[in-house]
């Protein structure tokens, strides 16, 4: 039998990983790994944290190295070369090696591309002034660390309010340095539905982060004094010694666009369940591909190291002829900045009404990370949401100081096992007061939701309270109701609700709010059960101040 000889193009999370899984299912083949940079399997997700000096060494960054893997993986790769084109007649790549110049050709009976996605760097004037960064490799972070050590500024520019750039945020911070963030969008953390963004936007404020929303960056120019000034297009002109570029990401598809491979609609490399492209002898990996969401079956670029790791197995399993298949994503992310730690899966309500879907319910509750009777509780801010008829769990986003990576990586898999709402209040999760409680935030996300399927407790619209005729119950005591309510709305406390029917209308809804949704639910039992007709404002007054704060 000849040596199969399978080339890998780009060497890190999703190549790396094809790799070093191609020699454990394939001990004959060649194996050659070529990557442009100076370095293999480099910790691209923790170059914000060298940047702030949280990770002090630079080589703390290096996963693995050339020699190692030639030693452990008997693995050729060619660091600082890079692949011009690919020549599909020939089977072939062309290849430059940067540090000669050389070009040569290189064979291959299997070709796996993951070359990853560049920040978006657009054309606006004075893009290319000293100081303004974009952050990809580990040269990338040791120039930005450079240059807050030589120039010591004092204020920065972060343009754009995803996870890199509040990441980023934080670790200028970290260094003593003043950030505003420039957003195009209403918001911070675009995935995020608008209200569930409110708590990551309080929290940068409060931490002296100045946000500028719904605006976007015009020009840039540079004063005397080397300061550099970003113009937006609303008018406003922000003085910064810095400026770091994390707008979004655009995948790096020039090689199998020059090569006629399909390409989709959002602009990745189209491949199919075994990660193969339109040529039956090139795979794709990565922040390069489209990959299919698994609740809405949309197309989308999704650019998570998770994925691109599990690409680059199933991509080897299936060069060495497995039957095995990579079923879609999820989108599953955590984010922390300033003691926060935000965190998502599955659909938001934004993403299924983007998919046209209408069947979905969505419910708010804000339970402590663990019991409250223990030490040190921090309440999680949950909105989960799933099928109105069967109770299928679609999505849900979780932010809070503790415990919220957990019950998303819980509801995570729940989706994947395309659990119901009914599954989630029966799940088993470990429980002891420094954790977690009887009822885990889970399982009350599972019985809130539950109630609504079953029909127990009808959810009431928040987008409709500004409209509604309903008459507002709020069931607080008097002095949370004091401290702030909806306006309209009638107190009465849920210990006075049942000697108090009388005063509640017959005719018309009622729509019963409290502090977080608990309370409220009982008063709904109660009165539905009198026969009048009540809908619980989910989340309760926790959920009314994000939504009108
Ligand atoms: C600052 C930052 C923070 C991140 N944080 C997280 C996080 O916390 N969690 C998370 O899940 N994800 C995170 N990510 C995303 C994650 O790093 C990527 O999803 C993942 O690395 C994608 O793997 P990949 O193999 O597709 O591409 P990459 O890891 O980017 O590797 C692609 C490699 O291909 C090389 N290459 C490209 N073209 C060629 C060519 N023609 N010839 C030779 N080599 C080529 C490039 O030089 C590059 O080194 C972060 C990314 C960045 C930049």
């Amino acid at each position: 039998m000849t040596k199969k000889r399978i080339v890998i193009v780009g060497g890190v999370a999703g190549g790396a990983t094809c790799a070093a899984r191609l020699r454990r299912m394939d001990e004959e083949a060649e194996i050659v790994v070529l990557e442009r940079g100076p370095y293999v399997s480099f910790a691209n997700c923790g170059l914000p944290y060298y940047v702030g000096n949280v990770i002090q060494e630079e080589s703390k960054l290096l996963l693995a190295w050339p020699t190692l893997f030639r030693e452990r993986f008997n693995i050729e790769v060619r660091t600082r070369n890079e692949v011009l084109a690919i020549n599909r007649e020939a089977s072939t790549v062309s290849v430059r090696d940067l540090e000669t110049g050389r070009e040569y050709s290189e064979p291959y009976d299997a070709l796996v591309l993951s070359p990853g996605a560049a920040p978006i760097r657009p054309s606006w004037p004075g893009i290319d002034l000293p100081g303004i960064f974009t952050l990809r490799t580990v040269p990338d972070s040791r120039e930005i660390r450079h240059w807050i050590d030589e120039k010591k500024p004092s204020k920065a520019v972060v343009v754009g309010g995803g996870f890199i750039g509040l990441e980023m945020a934080e670790n200028l911070a970290l260094r003593g340095i003043t950030v505003t963030v420039v957003e195009l969008a209403n918001q911070v953390m675009p995935p995020l539905d608008l209200e569930m963004a409110e708590y990551p936007k309080q929290r940068l404020e409060s931490r002296g982060v100045t946000l500028a929303l719904v605006d976007a960056v015009a020009e840039f120019g540079q004063g005397s004094n080397g300061c550099l000034s970003v113009h937006t297009q609303s008018g406003m002109a922000y003085e910064a010694d810095l400026v770091v570029l994390a707008i979004g990401v655009r995948p790096e598809t020039m090689l199998a666009r020059d090569a006629g491979l399909e390409l989709g609609e959002r602009g990745g490399i189209r491949i199919n369940s075994q990660m193969r492209t339109s040529d039956p002898h090139i795979w794709a990996v990565g922040d390069a591909v489209e990959v299919r969401n698994r609740v809405t079956g949309q197309w989308e670029l999704i650019p998570l190291a998770g994925l691109a790791n599990r690409q680059g197995r199933v991509a080897a399993d299936a060069i060495c002829g497995r039957d095995v298949h990579f079923d879609g994503v999820l989108g599953t992310t955590v984010c922390g900045f300033f003691g926060l730690t935000v965190a998502l899966t599955g659909a938001t309500e934004k993403s299924l009404r983007r998919a046209g879907m209408v069947d979905f319910e969505s419910i708010y509750l804000h339970p402590g990370h663990h019991v409250g009777y223990y030490p040190g509780a921090q309440p999680i801010h949950l909105k989960l949401l799933f099928r109105k008829s069967d109770g299928l769990v679609l999505g849900a986003q979780a932010v809070g100081e503790e415990g919220v990576a957990r019950r998303i990586d819980v509801i995570a898999t729940a989706i994947q096992m395309k659990a119901t709402v009914f599954d989630l209040e029966e799940t088993e999760l470990c429980y002891a007061p420094q954790y977690g409680a009887a009822k885990d935030p889970v399982n009350m996300a599972g019985m809130i939701a539950a109630n609504v399927v079953r029909g127990d407790a009808e959810i009431a619209p928040w987008d409709k309270l500004d409209s509604t005729e309903a008459f507002l119950l709020d069931v607080r005591q008097p002095n949370e109701f004091d401290a702030g309510s909806i306006p309209g709305s009638v107190n009465i406390p849920l210990g006075q609700l049942r000697s108090r029917l009388g005063e509640l209308p017959t005719d018309k809804e009622i729509w019963v709010n409290c502090g977080v949704g608990q309370r409220a639910y009982y008063a709904c039992r109660i009165l539905a059960q009198h026969g009048l007709h009540v809908r619980n404002l989910s989340g309760g007054f926790s959920t009314y101040r994000v939504m009108r704060p």
